[in-house]
């Protein structure tokens, strides 16, 4: 499988692994790239409804009556496998189940 280094699918940025996070009442593991995007690590790969609006809570600095109330075309994301041992990325599904899941997003200039 090929594997690269965590990179910020919007700028391409080399990213540092993810870190404990917290903002207001948000935990999070994950971080912010310098472009303003944000990141979010699902350690399993399961539960990436609940990582979703985490990821935009964190985009909108924890407030989260502001991140239910972004449309989709406020926003990019990009959804890619993490093997959190090694600190690389992957497109390709894993069948170990190994990889968890790192979700970014950014809000789009409107
Ligand atoms: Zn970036």
């Amino acid at each position: 499988m090929r594997r690269r280094p965590l990179q910020c699918p919007f700028c391409d940025n080399y990213l540092a692994s993810p870190a404990d996070i917290r903002i207001r009442s948000l935990d999070i593991t994950g971080g912010i790239c310098t472009c303003g995007a944000v990141y979010v690590l699902d350690r399993k790969g399961h539960n990436l409804g609940e990582i979703y609006l985490d990821a935009l809570t964190f985009l909108c600095k924890g407030d989260f009556d502001k991140a239910v109330t972004l449309v989709p075309e406020q926003y990019e994301e990009e959804i890619i496998d993490y093997d959190i041992h090694s600190n690389t990325i992957s497109r390709r599904e894993s069948k170990t189940g190994r990889l968890g899941k790192i979700i970014f997003m950014r809000l789009r200039d409107l």
